[in-house]
């Protein structure tokens, strides 16, 4: 998606050789049309497909699935939890993810009441790295008896091991932006 290339190089930072730190629209402030657009390009990739929900992770999966619902007529947007919650339900489906981003690992659980046996399941996520959270939430999706129909990324990092993870797999994957390399502050798309 050129759009969203175009985005990263004007307003991404990038940190050391592995982070692209993108703040300022994505992952704490919110940049609501362009987010809409990224929906609109997630729906046309996945257009001939029958979605009943969207799964995310919180925090920052959360307004891509929402703004993109709204091209998927509006399909329910579920969000794994990380955070411990006296909230959450006592059923639950439950996974652990190794978390790149802060090199520990943490639980991920969803109630059962909001996955169910036979949905059609499209995961979607603002980063790709080495796919362990693709990889935990398939594992919430399979717990249930659902179908994954897809996981739908907005910025892989090529140079990881997540694509061929998710491959090995059978998953398909649709990723907007795609780097190549992120070496010596220079972003390099594929
Ligand atoms: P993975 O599970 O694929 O290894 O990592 C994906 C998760 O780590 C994403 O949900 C994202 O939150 C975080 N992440 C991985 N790499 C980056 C990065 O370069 N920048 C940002 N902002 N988040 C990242």
């Amino acid at each position: 998606m050129e759009l969203l290339q175009e985005k990263i190089l004007k307003d991404g930072r990038i940190e050391g050789n592995d982070i692209l730190k993108v703040d300022n629209f994505l992952n704490h402030q919110l940049d609501i049309a362009f987010l809409n657009e990224m929906g609109k390009e997630f729906k046309n990739r996945f257009k001939d497909e029958k979605i009943d929900k969207i799964l995310t992770i919180e925090a920052s999966g959360i307004a891509i699935a929402s703004i993109a619902s709204q091209h998927f007529g509006n399909v329910p947007v579920v969000f794994a939890k990380k955070v411990e919650s006296k909230n959450l339900d006592k059923e639950v489906y439950e996974t652990k993810v190794y978390s790149f981003t802060k090199g520990k690992e943490y639980s991920v659980k969803v109630s059962k009441r909001y996955l169910n046996e036979g949905e059609n399941i499209l995961v979607l996520d603002d980063f790709l790295a080495n796919g362990r959270a693709a990889i935990g939430l398939k594992d919430l999706v399979d717990q249930a008896g659902a179908n994954l129909v897809g996981v739908g990324i907005a910025i892989e990092k090529g140079f990881q091991e997540g694509r061929e993870l998710l491959l090995s797999k059978g998953i398909r994957l649709e990723s907007l932006a795609i780097l190549d390399s992120i070496e010596n502050g220079v972003i390099k798309f594929r």
